[in-house]
C-alpha cells in the first residue's frame, strides 16, 4: 500500500514535477565524517575479507560498551549478534524463536515489517490496539496472552507514531512477560532520538527481564547510516549462539568495512548525534504547530523517532472535487495527485484514521508542504 504512493511520488519526480515527500523513513543527514573516513581507512588497511560470521569482536565489544555507558547493562561480545541491519536482526530473532502456530504480539500502530517478519517464520502476529498516546497498557498485553504466545514486540520510541514508554509502565510490562514466560522483543532502534524525558531500555529492570529480552539496535537512524546495513542484537549468550549460527548459514558475516566503520562510529566523538537530534527537535515543533493549526487535522506530539501521525478522522468522508475522501489510502493519493505532495497512509500500519508524516525533510519543505495541505484540506466540501 505505501508502495503504491512512493512508486506516484517517484514518477512524477522524474517527470520534473515538485513532489515534496514526507515518507522518508531515513535521516536526510549524511553519515558523519569522521565514520567516512574509518571506512576508508578500512578499505587501506585491507578489511576487505571475511569476519566471523556474527560479527567483529571488536564490534561486539564496541556494542557491549555502549550498553555499558548508556544504560548501565552488562553483556559480554558473544551475547551480541551484529547483522546486515536491524531488520535483519529482527528476522534473526524471529527465525531463532518461532515454532509454527507460535503468536507474537505487536502493538497498533506498527512498522509495517513486524507482522511480515512474525509471518514468513510461521509465527501468528497478534495485534493490539493501543488507547490514546499510541501505547497499550500491561493489563492489555496480559489480556492478550494465550498459551501460544512466545513473544512481546515493544518498539520505543515507535515508528509510525514516536510514542516513548516510561519506566513504569515498562515495569509492569516487564511483569507480565516474566509472569507469562514470554520474551520481549524491544527495538530500539531509535534510542538516541528522544526529545522530552529519557529512553528506558526494559532489559534495564532487572536480571530476569534482561535475560528475556532481546535488545535490537543499529547504526542506521542514529548515525544516518542506512545504506550501510549494521544492526544488532544484545540478548542471553543461548540465543545469541543460534542467532549467529542462522546468521552464519544464511548470510555470513555483515559488510566488513561497514563494520570496522561502526566501531568508529560508536567509539567516536557523539557530536553529530546531537546536532542531528537538535534538528528534528526543531523540525517536530514546526511540524505540529503546522498540522495542528489546519482545522479539521491534528495531532500529538512525538516523544521521539522522527515522526508524526496526523488524524485525519475529522475530513474523512469530505469530497474533493466530488470525490470523497473514504480512508487514509485515498486521501494520500488525493495529496499526492492533487498538491504533489507525499505522506504514507496510516492503514499500512494498522491506523486507518491517520497518515504518517516523517520530519526528516527540510524545514522549508515542512512549511511549504504543509501550505499545500491545509489548501487542500480548505478545498474540501
Ligand atoms: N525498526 C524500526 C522501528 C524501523 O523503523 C526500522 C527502519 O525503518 C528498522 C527497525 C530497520 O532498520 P535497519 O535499517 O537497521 O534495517
Amino acid at each position: 500500500m505505501t508502495l503504491k504512493i512512493s512508486a506516484m511520488a517517484k514518477k512524477m519526480r522524474s517527470e520534473g514535477r515538485d513532489v515534496i515527500g514526507f515518507g522518508a523513513g531515513e535521516p536526510d543527514f549524511d553519515t558523519p565524517a569522521y565514520i567516512k573516513d574509518a571506512a576508508k581507512k578500512a578499505l587501506d588497511l585491507g578489511v576487505t575479507k571475511y569476519t566471523p560470521a556474527s560479527g567483529m569482536p571488536a564490534l561486539k565489544q564496541a556494542v557491549a560498551d555502549r550498553m555499558k555507558r548508556k544504560y548501565g547493562l552488562d553483556y559480554a561480545p558473544g551475547d551480541i549478534v551484529v547483522s546486515n541491519g536491524a531488520k535483519h536482526s529482527l528476522f534473526n530473532i524471529c527465525a531463532a524463536i518461532l515454532n509454527p502456530g507460535d503468536e507474537v504480539i505487536i502493538p497498533v500502530p506498527y512498522w509495517v515489517t513486524y507482522p511480515e517478519l512474525v509471518r514468513i517464520n510461521d509465527g501468528v502476529p497478534i495485534f493490539l490496539e493501543s488507547d490514546q498516546t499510541f501505547k497499550v497498557s500491561a493489563q492489555s498485553i496480559k489480556a492478550a496472552i494465550t498459551d501460544k504466545t512466545k513473544a512481546l514486540l515493544l518498539n520505543s520510541p515507535s515508528n509510525p507514531c514516536g510514542a516513548v514508554y516510561t519506566q513504569q509502565e515498562l515495569r509492569e510490562i516487564a511483569d507480565v512477560a516474566l509472569e507469562a514466560g514470554i520474551y520481549v522483543i524491544s527495538d530500539e532502534i531509535y534510542d538516541e532520538l528522544i526529545y522530552e524525558g529519557e529512553h528506558t531500555s526494559i532489559a534495564t529492570l532487572g536480571k530476569d527481564i534482561k535475560e528475556a529480552t532481546i535488545i535490537v539496535n543499529g547504526m542506521s537512524k542514529t548515525y544516518a547510516m542506512t545504506g550501510w546495513r549494521i544492526g544488532y542484537t544484545a540478548s542471553n549468550s543461548v540465543l545469541a549462539k543460534v542467532m549467529g549460527a542462522y546468521q552464519s548459514h544464511a548470510a555470513s558475516n555483515p559488510n566488513s568495512i561497514a563494520q570496522y566503520a561502526s566501531i568508529e562510529g560508536l567509539n567516536g566523538p557523539q557530536d553529530d548525534v546531537v546536532a542531528m537530534k537538535a534538528a528534528f527537535d526543531k523540525r517536530r515543533k514546526l511540524l505540529c504547530g503546522l498540522i495542528n493549526d489546519v482545522d479539521g487535522l491534528s495531532c500529538s506530539v512525538p516523544k521521539g523517532a522522527f515522526y508524526v501521525m496526523m488524524n485525519i478522522s475529522a475530513i474523512k468522508g469530505k469530497a474533493f472535487d466530488g470525490t470523497p475522501i473514504g480512508g487514509s489510502l485515498e486521501f494520500a493519493e488525493m495529496l499526492l495527485k492533487n498538491t504533489l505532495t507525499a505522506v504514507v497512509p496510516g492503514v499500512a500500519f494498522g491506523a486507518d484514521d491517520y497518515v504518517r508524516m516523517s520530519y526528516a525533510v527540510s524545514e522549508d519543505n515542512i512549511t511549504k508542504g504543509m501550505a499545500r495541505i491545509k489548501e487542500f484540506v480548505q478545498s474540501l466540501r
